[in-house]
């Protein structure tokens, strides 16, 4: 069976500026949220993941008491609230991850499922959602590779295009660890990201992944952006994804993600 996960990475146009204020605005971002929700609700019965954007740029805005309304929505709803930190520091990764899973926990929400930000993933990030309870990581990107200013942010050459146990050595390769990788829906170079991808090729790639899922579960995930949700012609694109999608597969939740993935 093939089985999609819609993520939406919960980030906003002004945090990728390079200069000026680039915190998130509550006027702003709050009805992009609420459209993002509605969205899910309408196209997928409520089951997708929002990941909770966590970074110094943003502190704890995400955990205020306008926000934790809106991540009990969406899990009233169905769907699941992940940890999303764009820490860029490795050293201050740790706490960045704790402090946003803790606040959640602390709002009464059981967070298992995690995306670093630019898909940012390495071996010592595996002992930190270890410890905070985040079982599943999506983070990974076959074939991404990726190196910032000399520094690798992310690198996933050789990572399995289907879900598997990560290994505590080498964050690509399937081993012991206590956290499962579901990667991003891809087929050649086609990935499940309509922000970078056309219709027709994620069709192609739809098929492509109905095919590998013939004889065993196929699990990937799907990525949008809460910054989408405030272009139409983007929203318009999502919906066609999506609509593509569902005649290949069901789309899932992180706690159905986790079940069917401890089944196999
Ligand atoms: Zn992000």
């Amino acid at each position: 069976m093939l089985y999609f996960v819609f993520t939406v990475d919960g980030d906003w146009d002004e945090y990728f500026r390079p200069h000026g204020d680039r915190a998130p605005d509550a006027r702003r971002i709050m009805p992009l949220i609420d459209r993002e929700i509605d969205f899910a609700s309408r196209n997928l019965g409520g089951r997708f993941i929002h990941f909770v954007h966590a970074s110094p740029v943003a502190g704890d805005f995400f955990l205020g008491s306008g926000l934790i309304s809106r991540w009990q929505r969406i899990e009233r709803g169905g769907g699941s609230i992940g940890v999303h930190s764009h820490e860029e520091d490795p050293g201050k990764l740790d706490d960045s991850i704790t402090s946003l899973s803790n606040g959640l926990k602390h709002a009464g929400f059981l967070p298992i499922a995690y995306r670093g930000g630019y898909m940012a993933f390495d071996a010592k990030s595996i002992p930190i959602l270890e410890a905070n309870g985040l079982k599943l990581d999506f983070s990974c990107d076959p074939g991404r590779h990726l190196v910032r200013n000399g520094r690798t942010v992310s690198d996933w050459r050789g990572a399995s295009d289907n879900f598997y146990r990560m290994s505590r050595e080498d964050h690509r390769k399937p081993g012991d660890s206590g956290v499962f990788e579901v990667p991003l829906g891809s087929a050649g170079k086609t990935k499940l990201y309509p922000e970078i991808n056309s219709l027709l090729s994620i069709w192609a790639a739809a098929k492509a992944l109905k095919r590998s899922a013939a004889d065993k579960d196929v699990i990937v995930s799907v990525m949008a952006h809460t910054y989408d949700f405030a272009r139409s012609g983007m929203v318009r694109k999502l919906k066609w994804t999506l609509w593509i999608l569902k005649k290949y597969g069901r789309f899932i939740n992180a706690e159905e993600a986790l079940e069917l993935i401890r089944r196999a």
